[in-house]
């Protein structure tokens, strides 16, 4: 909460002033003046001017009469932290709109809202405060005042050093582990300020949180030095509201820009939105010239911590904007400097937008492109790039291969309390895996040092490329890869210096042909044609809003494809199109995510020999075989997506090209999909590698690390839960809901003949024989899975066509599960009838 409460207000100043109060009894006679209480000061002058005892280090801050009653931008980032909690070097903390108001003999910092637009001329404007709420951050005191000038002094230590500006101490999530890191309480003797800058329209101060606790339970990582006392670095600024032409642009549900939401409350439309689009203030030099330069480019700095042999491939993927630029009428629109090793300044500093690189303990993307923005027009005011060096390595952090493979979604911070404009990339971190396994590819199949590099320049580029896209506005492209054909991809003519999709903010996978002679491009090396469509309708200054409809209205054009993480299929039961996923590629994706498990396949059999080299250890071997399994399970995933799918168009009725906005996918497609899941992920082969492999997946010893845990690989957990990943989406209640649905509206795989096919997948070849050991778990998994959609603690939420159809399933599953075969497939099958019978027992 950005309110302090009363009693902490109190108990703050009884500290401070407890010894002035004493003696303030009779203070009538003689008032302090400002000159009194700044004596000691150093002045520091700027937007709001600062003095800082130079002694004990404690500020006041001069408000001035005309700055009462005006609105000021607030934006926080963090200048350092910790992983643990969630608080990382450079991550922006979005930005919203104060008011300094004059309230008695106190000042006040109060929030506005920012979420809703009355129209002016409309009589209900006049109720426009009507349900909604201000925020009152801190009111403070008038120490001392300056009735002649216009001044007021107050001790602005109470509204930096402590959370009143906003919250740093991330909130304990509901259902948090008890044993999980927490920070201590914020320790306000050692909290400090460590800098104050201060410009003409900004002033800056960085604020070093220190929160303790006597003793932890949990010590956290090896970040941190002392898990008792742990530092989280602040940077606070506030911003004069910008006082230039900029016009706000607003939304279109056809392409995809960050935004800044705002219902017209005075509208009667049913979508009464005005919601702001996020763009640079670009201004033509020559408004009359088709093609201009800008009146302030937007200029990127490398900073100096950015290894020199990468700096070309940076510079060269930022300036790929410009094309986009160039046909919204811009010449020059980005440019790109080097920050000199004895600058003065630092990436903290909001007037410059750095390019930066950390190497982090845990890293927690592999690229995050922030912007900040003026809440009241969208305008983009910073950005800042943030690289970490470990995905630009072979460190392998084995959980995070697995989440991308199971699809988890990114977690989202929404501790700020307010509309946050931050959102998290891990294009970085999928791209490391692509390119690991691009490496493991190549490098199995003899490429040159000059094609390893070359790969790894074109993956530079496409996530320079990514991240610059964010911070001009755009946000995710998920259906981008569905542009080209496998067969396009696999010419290496036709892919040459093209955006490997529509679009640069995709995450798409990376192009690897399995015929190793067709290699091409791996990775984007341009921006794409819907990103360049996208800058004209967000930069171009039209002349009419006509000029403008007409540009939207090529939506329907292929290569103008759009959705984003909203509509992406990554996560079981989200979403509804399987042309909008992650990790995929190609206008044909079943038929790509077939080669990518076979190309996996290949590789596993020769691995051993391949990827054990004479005098290592076996790490690098146990890394490829996570590496290719991952990309199976991926693969797995984005095949699921097909049955029961429903393809969307977001084009507005009468549009030239559009199609119906729903349209199912084509049995054929859906028996297709089936098909290949039955292959290549529930067939009792499914995962096989070669045996004498496992023998060898041994990790390096390090000190004393497997204390915590049996160090054997877990080969039969990790098959199942790729194969559990896929049966998450195909028997998700959203995805059952969705086939009967459907079937009312084109979709002719009826809920029936998928129900019965999954069941045959799972059970029909080896149910009357031997049930190897990997089908024997799949086979309970899944009969678990039926159990639940029946009696399980989410049962309700599926509908009964479907509840009928699992319990069908169980009593064929019941009929067929006769003990034959070895003992333990016996066993089995006696396990499963044991199962299928307590559970028929329970269901009314
Ligand atoms: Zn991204």
């Amino acid at each position: 909460m950005f309110q302090q409460t009363h009693a902490q207000k109190r108990n703050k100043k009884d500290k401070e002033n407890s010894s002035k109060e004493v003696t303030a009894t009779p203070k009538k006679d003689k008032e302090k003046t400002i000159k009194d209480l700044v004596k000691s000061s150093k002045e520091i002058d700027g937007l709001f001017k600062i003095y800082q005892d130079t002694i004990t280090g404690s500020i006041q801050m001069l408000i001035s009469e005309d700055q009462i009653g005006k609105e000021y931008i607030y934006f926080s980032q963090i200048a350092d932290g910790v992983l643990d909690v969630g608080r990382n070097r450079g991550s922006y903390r979005g930005s919203k709109v104060f008011k300094i108001n004059k309230y008695f003999n106190n000042i006040e910092f109060v929030t506005q809202n920012t979420s809703f637009y009355f129209d002016p001329n409309n009589p209900l404007s006049k109720s426009k405060d009507a349900n909604v709420s201000e925020g009152n951050m801190a009111s403070l005191e008038i120490e001392a005042q300056d009735k002649e000038k216009g001044l007021y002094l107050i001790k602005a230590g109470n509204i930096f050093l402590s959370e009143t500006l906003s919250q740093i101490k991330p909130a304990s999530r509901p259902g948090a582990s008890s044993n999980e890191f927490k920070l201590g309480n914020l320790d306000k003797a050692k909290t400090k300020i460590n800098s104050i800058k201060n410009y003409p329209e900004n002033t800056n101060l960085e604020v070093e949180y220190v929160y303790s606790s006597p003793s932890v339970s949990n010590g956290g990582s090896n970040a941190l030095a002392d898990s008792r006392n742990v530092s989280i670095k602040v940077y606070h600024t506030l911003m004069a509201m910008p006082e230039d032409d900029y016009q706000p642009r607003f939304d279109d549900p056809r392409v995809g820009y960050f935004t800044t939401e705002v219902n017209d409350q005075t509208s009667t439309s049913s979508t009464p939105y005005r919601d702001l689009i996020h763009r640079w203030n670009l201004v033509k030099k020559d408004p009359e010239a088709a093609i201009s330069e800008p009146v302030k480019p937007i200029t990127w700095w490398i900073e100096n911590s950015t290894p020199l042999e990468w700096r070309e491939t940076i510079k060269n993927a930022v300036l790929q904007w410009n094309v986009a630029f160039e046909k919204a009428g811009f010449k020059n629109a980005m440019e790109v400097k080097v920050q000199p090793d004895d600058a003065t300044w630092d990436a903290g500093d909001i007037r410059y937008n750095v390019l930066r690189w950390t190497s982090s303990p845990t890293p927690p993307f592999g690229g995050y492109g922030p912007s900040f923005v003026n809440p009241r027009t969208g305008e983009i005011l910073g950005a800042d790039i943030m690289l970490e060096f470990a995905h630009f390595t072979n460190r392998v952090f084995y959980d995070k291969i697995y989440d991308l493979a199971s699809s988890v979604e990114e977690p989202v911070d929404n501790s700020n309390n307010y509309k946050s404009d931050q959102m998290y990339c891990s294009l970085g971190q999928r791209l490391q895996n692509e390119t690991m396994f691009a490496s493991a590819v190549a490098s199995a199949t003899g490429a040159t040092d000059f094609e390893m590099e070359r790969l790894k320049k074109e993956s530079m580029m496409a996530l320079i490329m990514h991240e610059v896209g964010h911070t001009l506005g755009l946000n995710h492209n998920m259906k981008a890869s569905y542009l080209y054909s496998p067969e396009q991809l696999a010419d290496a003519d036709f892919i040459k210096g093209k955006c490997l999709t529509a679009s640069v903010m995709d995450y798409a996978a990376l192009n690897i042909t399995r015929d190793r002679s067709k290699q091409g491009q791996y990775d984007d090396v341009a921006v794409g044609p819907y990103d360049i469509w996208a800058i004209q309708l967000g930069y171009t200054p039209f002349k009419s809003e006509d000029e403008r409809q007409a540009l939207l209205n090529e939506s329907t054009k292929p290569e103008h494809i759009f959705g984003n993480d909203a509509d992406d299929m990554r996560s079981p039961g989200k979403a509804i199109d399987p042309r909008v996923n992650v990790s995929d590629q190609s206008n044909d994706q079943i038929k790509w995510a077939i080669d990518r498990i076979e190309l996996s396949n290949d590789l596993m059999k020769d691995a051993k020999a391949k990827f054990t080299k004479n005098g290592q250890s076996y790490q690098e071997l146990r890394r490829v075989y996570y590496l290719l399994s991952g990309q199976q399970g991926s693969a797995a995933n984005t095949i699921s997506r097909f049955i029961g799918g429903v393809y969307v168009d977001r084009a507005m009725a009468g549009q030239e090209g559009a199609t119906q906005p729903y349209t199912p996918v084509s049995l054929k497609d859906q028996k297709r999909a089936m098909a290949a899941l039955s292959k290549y992920v529930f067939a009792p082969n499914a995962f096989d590698a070669p045996n004498d492999l496992y023998n060898y997946l041994a990790m390096q010893r390090r000190g004393q690390e497997f204390f915590r845990g049996p160090e054997d690989p877990k080969i039969h957990s990790q098959v199942l839960a790729y194969q559990k990943n896929v049966l998450n989406h195909l028997l998700h209640y959203n995805t059952l809901q969705r086939i009967t649905d459907s079937e009312l509206y084109g979709n002719e795989y009826s809920l029936s003949s998928f129900m019965t096919d999954l069941n045959n997948a799972i059970f029909k070849t080896d149910i009357n024989g031997n049930v190897n050991s990997f089908r024997q778990n799949l086979q309970l998994e899944y009969t678990n899975m039926l159990i639940d959609m029946l009696t399980g603690k989410q049962s309700d939420k599926y509908d009964f066509n479907a509840k009928s159809m699992a319990l069908y399933n169980l009593k064929t599953i019941r009929t067929m599960a006769i003990p034959s075969g070895n003992i333990s497939s016996k066993a089995h099958k006696e396990h499963l009838r044991t199962l299928i019978d307590n559970a028929l027992k329970e269901i009314k």
